[in-house]
C-alpha cells in the first residue's frame, strides 16, 4: 500500500502525522511525497477556526482530484467536528476522529505493528516534533481544541525522555516538544513542574544540541520553567498565547491571566534570557471587542515587542460559550482589525530581526531552496539563508543574520 499523508493546523498535528507515517511504514506501507502515486491518503485535518474547517473540506476535495483513484482517509480534529459533512465527500473511505487516531494505521491496514525508525526529513520535517501532552482542562471561551481533544493527559515522563533519546539517536538535531495544553504536562502524572522536569531530564539525558517548546499558556510559566532558559540547548524562543491585549476582553474570553500578568511574566523571561523571542497569538474582533480594547490590544502587543505575531480574526464554533455572547463584531471590522493587528506584528517581528544583523548566529539548515539557497532557522526563531557548496543539511553551522 502506498500511503500519502499531508496535516493541517498545529504542531501537535504536524507531530501526529509522523508518527502515523512511522507506523505505515512499520505496517510495511511505502510512504510517498505526492498524492498522485498514493492508494491511500491521509489528512490529518484541522477545525480551530471557521476557516481551518474549509481548508479542511477543500483540501480533501483537491486531493481527491489530484488522485481520483486513492481513497481518503480524514483523521483528526475536524473529522471530530464534523464527520456527517465529511462523510459526504467524494473518495473518503474512513473518518477517524481523535479519539480513535492512536488506532487510525491499524484501522486503515488491519496491520498492528511497531513503527519504523524517524529519520530527519525521512516524513518531510528535518526538526523532529514530539508530542508529549494532549487534550486541555481549560475553558477559554472561544476555543473549540479542548471540546475536540478531550481533557489534559500526558505522555508518560520516562516514555517520553526515551523517545527524545531515539530521536537523537535517530540524527534529531533539535526537538520540539508539542502539546494542547503543553504547560500543563504532568499534572495528571501528579508531577508538580512536569514540563520543566521533562525538559531538565531530556537535556540531562540527551545530547540534543537544540530543545524548543511549542507553546506554553501564560499561567503555566513560572520560575522553575524559566530557569531552565539558563542552558543555551533549550532554545530562545518562549511562544505565550495572550489572544488579548485588553483585560476586558480577556475576562470574556475565560483566559486565566490579565496584562498585568503577562507583562510580568515577559519581564521575568527577558531577566533570564535577555534575547529571548517571546511569540504569540492574537484574536481580533471577539464578541463584545469595542474600538478602545481594540486600541488596548493594539498597545499591549507594541509594548511587549513580539518578536512574531500570529493574528486570528474571531471565528465562531459550534458548541463554545463565546457564540452566545453579545455584541458580535461585523466580519469586514475583524478583518479590518486583522489586518491592523498583522502590519503591526510584522513591524515588531522586522524591530526584533534588526537586532542581530550583523550577529553570527548557529544556524539550524532544513532545507535548499530552488535558487540554491541553505535555508533555516536560528534558536530565536529567525530565518536565515545563505549560499554554500557543501551539504548543510541537518547540520547546525554559524551564519551571519543579514
Ligand atoms: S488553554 Fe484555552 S485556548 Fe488553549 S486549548 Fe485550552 S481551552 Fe483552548
Amino acid at each position: 500500500m502506498q500511503v500519502y499523508l499531508e496535516s493541517l493546523g498545529c504542531r501537535l498535528n504536524t507531530a501526529e502525522t509522523e508518527t502515523l507515517a512511522q507506523h505505515f511504514a512499520g505496517a510495511g506501507c511505502e510512504v510517498v511525497t505526492a498524492p498522485e502515486a498514493a492508494d491511500v491518503i491521509v489528512l490529518n485535518s484541522c477545525a480551530v477556526t471557521a476557516q481551518a474547517s474549509r481548508k479542511s473540506r477543500h483540501r480533501l476535495h483537491t486531493l481527491h482530484r489530484l488522485s481520483p483513484q486513492a481513497r481518503l482517509a480524514v483523521v483528526g480534529c475536524w473529522a471530530t467536528a464534523d464527520a456527517a459533512l465529511a462523510a459526504t465527500l467524494p473518495g473518503v473511505m474512513w473518518i477517524i476522529p481523535n479519539a480513535d487516531k492512536a488506532r487510525a494505521v491499524e484501522i486503515i491496514t488491519g496491520i498492528e505493528a511497531a513503527p519504523a525508525a524517524w529519520a530527519p526529513g525521512r516524513w518531510g520535517h528535518t526538526r523532529a516534533f514530539l508530542a508529549v501532552q494532549d487534550g486541555c482542562d481549560h475553558a477559554c471561551t472561544y476555543c473549540i481544541t479542548r471540546l475536540l481533544r478531550g481533557p489534559a493527559r500526558s505522555r508518560p515522563f520516562d516514555d517520553a525522555v526515551r523517545a527524545a533519546r531515539d530521536l537523537v539517536e535517530q540524527g534529531a538535531q533539535e526537538i520540539v516538544l508539542t502539546g494542547v495544553s503543553l504547560g500543563a504536562y504532568g499534572h495528571d502524572l501528579g508531577l508538580d513542574h512536569g514540563l520543566a522536569m521533562l525538559v531538565e531530564a531530556i537535556l540531562q539525558m540527551t545530547a540534543v544540541p537544540r530543545l524548543r517548546l511549542s507553546s506554553v499558556e501564560p499561567w503555566d510559566v513560572d520560575e522553575v520553567l524559566l530557569r531552565q532558559w539558563v542552558n543555551p540547548r533549550l532554545c530562545r524562543q518562549l511562544h505565550l498565547p495572550l489572544q488579548s491585549g485588553s483585560d476586558a476582553v480577556l475576562k470574556r474570553m475565560g483566559r486565566r491571566t490579565n496584562t498585568a500578568q503577562f507583562a510580568a511574566l515577559v519581564a521575568a523571561a527577558r531577566a533570564i534570557s535577555p534575547d529571548i523571542a517571546i511569540t504569540t497569538d492574537v484574536i481580533v474582533g471577539f464578541p463584545g471587542e469595542t474600538e478602545a480594547d481594540f486600541a488596548a490590544s493594539l498597545d499591549f502587543v507594541a509594548r511587549m515587542a513580539f518578536a512574531r505575531l500570529h493574528v486570528f480574526p474571531y471565528s465562531e464554533r459550534a458548541g463554545t460559550p463565546a457564540i452566545r455572547l453579545p455584541g458580535a463584531v461585523p466580519a469586514a471590522t475583524r478583518a479590518a482589525r486583522a489586518a491592523r493587528m498583522r502590519a503591526l506584528g510584522e513591524q515588531l517581528a522586522a524591530e526584533y530581526r534588526r537586532r542581530f544583523i550583523g550577529q553570527m548566529l548557529p544556524v539550524l539548515w532544513e532545507q535548499q531552496d530552488e535558487g540554491g539557497y541553505w535555508r533555516g532557522l536560528t534558536d530565536n526563531y529567525l530565518e536565515v539563508a545563505t549560499q554554500s557548496e557543501h551539504n548543510l543539511y541537518n547540520q547546525i553551522t554559524p551564519a551571519q543574520v543579514l
